[in-house]
């Protein structure tokens, strides 16, 4: 079995924000050599998420949108009074830090509108993203 691991930087420029990963990914799964079988996206914040979806310009606006409204900034959060980003914590919770794709014949396998995002939600900064393909 091969396991091979890799750590990418992506930079982010909003508060909340969505930012394609898909080639990245891709290429890393290419690179392993991993024939069949999984592929792991892990971030490694508590104020980020991997989300899969369509990468059209409408879609990423409606999506921050709804993030914003399912998690408002302004509540009487009680993480606030330490620091101001409790929304940003409870969407990261609440959505969900990593996702897995099965691997076939060297390539991912997602439908041909799951793109894969990283959605940062207390930008801007630098995040840290573990891609793990593992497999024959
Ligand atoms: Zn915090």
């Amino acid at each position: 079995m091969k396991v091979k691991i890799k750590e990418i930087k992506v930079e982010t420029n909003e508060r909340i924000q969505l930012i394609d990963i898909t080639n990245q990914v891709e290429e890393f799964v290419k690179e392993s050599e991993v024939k069949n079988g999984l592929c792991l996206i892990s971030s490694l914040h508590s104020t980020t998420a991997i989300i899969i979806n369509e990468n059209e310009s409408g879609l990423i606006q409606d999506i921050l949108y709804e993030v914003q409204k399912v998690f408002p900034k302004d509540e009487k959060w009680l993480h606030n009074r330490i620091d101001d980003n409790a929304d940003s914590h409870l969407a990261s919770a609440f959505i969900g830090s990593s996702k897995t794709f099965p691997i076939k014949d060297g390539k991912i396998i997602r439908g041909t509108w799951q793109n894969i995002f990283l959605l940062e939600l207390d930008g801007p900064r630098i995040r840290r993203i573990i891609l793990e393909a593992l497999g024959e």
